[in-house]
């Protein structure tokens, strides 16, 4: 049985139907600090399976230890942790403290139950700002704010782990820019508040919650002058999932791998494919950039495909028909 911490998160409910999918049993432990009990249900609507849920904070000993006493579990999917890059300058120890404690009280209990198979949910935010791009796994790393340290020090905490102990298997995932949602329109992105990532301020300015979208920059150093990104559909992202874990079965050791396209667009190509795939006018005006913000950021999938045998395949026009297909059927999300 795989365990998915923050299985009821954006990227963690996608991820679970993609398990189960392949012949996984999936358990999903969540504290539903930044998710909803709802995403769960819908999870079981579309795969038409019960899904063994605990509402816990895996942060805390007692719990995750009676989680793995309780349970078959062979594999983990680390998700969990707070993602805000803002709300982490402003309160670093918060992040500092809730993303440190949750992996190692998680890697802490798997080493007493002999579990040995860990998936850590990483970012190119570790990458800081690129000296070039596309970005392969063995750049230099270096961040930019208190959340991107949490996954790089959590990064470095299971490399050490892992060379300490040879049965242990991490595989390290850094995402790009996961948007879209699964094609049913059940389970999506629902940000709190006003959204910090575009795709969802895209969306909520088409669904009329929002005035306008603010471009934030448009003198980087790009073919358009706005920001180029990696946007993943996150189903993409997911089987990359399924894909680690079958890797980490079959090979000890820690290894990082990129999840990306290997593509970059910039803010006015995604406004302009997102129009066009859905028939829609987003209006937008440039605004200062925002502070911390760099020209490019793309991968290099080389690793991934080479190694995990997966790619992204879904086009820039299914994340965008998909991200408008959820939130046009979910106006306030699972609300
Ligand atoms: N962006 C924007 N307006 C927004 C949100 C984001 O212009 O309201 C830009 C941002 O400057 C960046 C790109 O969109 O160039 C992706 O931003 P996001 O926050 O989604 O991802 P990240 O910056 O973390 O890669």
């Amino acid at each position: 049985m795989v365990l998915l911490t923050g299985g009821a998160g954006y990227i963690g409910s996608h991820t679970c139907i993609e398990l189960i999918n392949s012949g996984y049993d999936v358990l999903i432990a969540d504290d539903f600090s930044n998710s909803k009990p709802e995403a769960v249900r819908r999870l079981e609507e579309i795969t038409g399976r019960k899904i063994p849920l605990v509402n816990i904070d895996v942060a805390d000993k007692e719990a995750v230890e009676k989680l793995f006493n309780e349970n078959e579990i062979d594999a983990v999917v680390h998700f969990a942790g707070y993602k805000a890059v803002g709300e982490s300058v402003q309160f670093p120890l918060k992040y500092y403290r809730n993303n440190i404690d949750t992996a190692l009280t998680i890697l802490e209990t798997m080493e007493r139950h002999d579990v040995h198979n860990f998936i850590f949910s990483s970012s190119a935010t570790v990458y800081g700002i690129p000296e070039s791009v596309p970005l392969h796994e063995e750049m230099k790393t270096g961040c930019t704010n208190p959340y991107g340290f949490t996954k790089l020090m959590i990064e470095q905490i299971l490399r050490d782990a892992a060379f300490a102990n040879p049965k242990l298997s991490v595989v390290l995932l850094r995402y790009f820019n996961p948007i879209g949602a699964h094609e049913s329109g059940r389970i999506g992105e629902d940000p709190n508040g006003i959204p910090n990532n575009l795709l969802p301020f895209i969306t909520q300015v088409a669904v009329g919650k929002l005035p306008e979208l603010g471009v934030f920059g448009n003198d980087y150093n790009t073919h358009d002058g706005t920001g180029v990104r990696d946007y993943i559909h996150v189903v993409d992202l997911a089987k990359g999932h399924v894909a680690a874990i079958g890797y980490a079965k079959e090979n000890k050791g820690c290894e990082v791998f990129n999840l990306g396209t290997g593509t970059g667009y910039s803010v006015l190509d995604i406004v302009k494919a997102f129009e066009k795939v859905n028939n829609l006018k987003i209006p937008y005006t440039i605004k200062e950039r925002r502070p911390g913000d760099i020209d490019e950021c793309y991968a290099d999938p080389k690793k991934a495909r080479e190694k995990l045998h997966w790619t992204a395949e879904k086009t820039i026009e299914d994340m965008c028909r998909d991200s408008w297909n959820w939130q046009s059927h979910n106006q306030n999300g699972y609300e």
